[in-house]
């Protein structure tokens, strides 16, 4: 299967090949602030679990459950971040001249 950002012959696990890797990542780094929202969201879910739980007369030991719950939340955000950013390169919405930076 070709990349199936640039169609070279030569392809990563990702489907994409070592060049579109190599400028992705040089293009992420304009995006590096996305992970404090991300992180944010889970900061935020595993607080109304870990403070919710014991207001709503539930056991306080569901608070640990609420960590879990936020870890899971941001890691799940986070996938989808990323994957949205990949498609956003890969339509290449952006000028190019973005890239060399
Ligand atoms: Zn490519």
């Amino acid at each position: 299967m070709p990349c199936a950002r640039c169609a070279a012959d030569e392809v990563t696990a990702t489907g994409w090949c070592a060049e579109c890797e190599r400028q992705h990542d040089v293009w992420s780094r304009q995006h590096a602030a996305d992970i404090i929202w991300q992180a944010f969201s889970g900061a935020i879910v595993a607080m109304i679990v870990g403070l919710g739980a014991p207001l709503l007369g539930l056991s306080p030991l569901l608070g640990i459950g609420g960590v879990l719950v936020g870890v899971g939340t941001f890691l799940g955000v986070r996938r989808l971040g990323t994957r949205r950013r990949r498609r956003q390169f890969q339509a290449g919405i952006l000028p190019r001249a973005y890239l060399r930076h």
